[in-house]
């Protein structure tokens, strides 16, 4: 699955979508991670790619102009989907992500200042917020939503089990993981629940059921 990420910043981002799992996955060719940097297609040699509002009203805004080429520039696979990260977009959560994982190229718009020019609507997909609060660009979105979905492509994770029982992952959103206990078995006095000690294969199913 490929990833492609419009921003005006994508220093930001190159250094966490290139460790851990992100950077494994990559390696061993399960997914693609490509940013694409808007100023390379400013028309002017500042490279300028904001201005101010028509109308009045503080800050700036990201030009369509720059982001249309920019766009135009990146190879549609065919299951692909065009994204602009918006605090007013529909909110993100674990079922858009399984439906994303399905497809085959997710093109991320981030946003900058006062946000983007509005005729960049006739060119996306969908608005994506990543939650209720807003943040002073889309980059954090994007690598979350980009994070969320490359875990669910067959192979990302070393063990399938891992997404089997993992948080929002049943048919129902409100299913929440078992608790997770590792070495030592005591800690000042909080021990781990004897059953996980037991080698009752059945009886832990039982028990990480029930919590
Ligand atoms: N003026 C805009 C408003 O009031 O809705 C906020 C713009 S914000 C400072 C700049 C950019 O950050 C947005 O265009 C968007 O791309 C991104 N952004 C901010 N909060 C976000 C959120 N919660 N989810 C996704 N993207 C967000």
């Amino acid at each position: 699955m490929k990833f492609d990420i419009i921003t005006i910043f994508p220093d930001i981002l190159d250094s966490y979508i290139n460790e851990s799992i992100l950077k494994r996955a990559q390696k061993s060719k399960k997914i693609k991670i490509q940013t694409h940097d808007i100023r390379k297609f400013s028309k002017n040699k500042h490279k300028t790619v904001d201005d101010t509002p028509y109308g009045g009203g503080p800050g700036m805004v990201l030009m369509v102009e720059p982001i249309y080429k920019c766009l135009k520039s990146i190879k549609k696979k065919r299951k692909s989907k065009i994204i602009l990260l918006d605090p007013a977009g529909k909110q993100f959560n674990q079922k858009m992500a399984q439906r994303y994982a399905n497809l085959d190229q997710l093109i991320f718009i981030c946003g900058r200042y006062e946000g983007v020019d509005a005729r960049v609507d006739k060119l996306i997909n969908e608005k994506v917020s990543i939650g209720p609060y807003v943040l002073s660009g889309g980059e954090l979105g994007a690598a979350v939503i980009t994070e969320a979905v490359a875990r669910l492509v067959p192979g990302v994770l070393g063990s399938a089990e891992s997404l089997q029982y993992e948080t929002f992952s049943g048919k129902k959103a409100d299913v929440i993981e078992y608790p997770q206990y590792t070495r030592p078995e005591n800690f000042k006095g909080q021990k781990v629940p004897k059953i996980l000690l037991s080698g009752n294969h059945k009886e832990i199913e039982g028990w990480r059921k029930n919590n």
